[in-house]
């Protein structure tokens, strides 16, 4: 009876803790917090929550860096914002063109904010957007209801700076390095780094850009003074170096072993089977990622 009462209490107090479905958040600094995503391949039982999205709060209000792979997913992030604030939503911030990081944009239409990404994320998403909203019920069924691909309002071109009230979040933009639309967010109060995929800590890192271009962003990103970086896929970390060492490990490993075999005289089949097969241990969903990887890559090296 006891129980049962604290129960009744428990839901009376906080009836929010009886139906919430907020997604948990892990606070990384103040005012900083993070959702991870799990580990899923777009292809096999994805869910529509595989990245990591976030919100930041200053005293105006609050910006959302990537909104996830659904309507559904957005919702539950807002959700897990109006459990920490009340603050307007001010802007809402995708890092790149990828379904799973921005197809829960929809979800914040409501609070009217600043849509805000690559100068070249509105022609992209214009060009993907059949593709995605024809796969979108496939990847994640009825989640997929009231999904819309939203351009921003505010492109960036370069660097821009956005105000949020105590805080300042500093975007730059990047040349075609994972993908052709790759934005970062540095947080001046605490020095909080948002690469979206521009890194990934334990996933093996997915290619639809140039391999190339991407070794040298990654040298621009070592030059940022970051205590956290928050990757597009994995845990939050205080060693960016070190991350963006395995990184370029493993996307050196794969120029190089790709090249190896074209010089051969190898197929890309057989290319597949072989190429950074030495860091097959060291990604998850490595066999998967680097096949598709090597079927980017090969094609633009055969011409080298
Ligand atoms: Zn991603």
């Amino acid at each position: 009876m006891q129980i049962v009462n604290s129960f009744i209490l428990l839901f009376v107090l906080f009836p929010a803790f009886a139906f919430s479905t907020a997604l948990p958040v892990e606070l990384v600094a103040p005012g900083v917090y993070v959702h991870h995503g799990v580990h899923r391949d777009i292809n096999v039982d994805y869910g529509g929550d595989i990245c990591n999205i976030s919100f930041v709060i200053g005293s105006k209000g609050v910006a959302v860096i990537d909104t996830g792979g659904s309507p559904k997913t957005g919702a539950r992030l807002r959700e897990a914002i109006r459990e920490v604030t009340q603050l307007p939503i001010l802007y809402v911030i995708n890092t790149h063109v990828h379904p799973d990081h921005v197809l829960g944009n929809a979800a914040f239409k409501q609070d009217h904010p600043v849509f805000v990404g690559h100068d070249k994320l509105a022609g992209f998403m214009a060009q993907r957007k059949d593709a995605y909203l024809r796969n979108e019920p496939l990847w994640v069924g009825a989640d997929a209801v009231g999904t819309e691909l939203i351009p921003p309002t505010m492109p960036v071109t370069d660097t821009r700076d956005i105000d949020l009230g105590g805080r300042t979040l500093r975007l730059t933009t990047y040349p075609v390095a994972h993908s052709p639309t790759d934005l970062s967010v540095f947080d001046t109060a605490s020095k909080t780094l948002w690469t979206g995929d521009l890194l990934f800590i334990e996933r093996t890192p997915s290619i639809d850009g140039d391999a190339p271009g991407w070794l040298k962003v990654i040298e621009q990103l070592r030059a940022i003074p970051a205590t956290y970086v928050v990757p597009g896929h994995g845990p939050v970390s205080s060693n960016l170096s070190g991350a963006l060492d395995d990184e370029k490990r493993y996307l050196s490993v794969l120029l190089a072993d790709v090249r190896a075999a074209i010089k051969r005289g190898e197929s890309m089949e057989q290319t597949i089977a072989t190429a950074a097969q030495s860091e097959q241990t060291k990604w998850l969903l490595f066999d998967i990622i680097n096949r598709r990887n090597v079927a980017l890559v090969f094609p633009v090296l055969e011409w080298e």
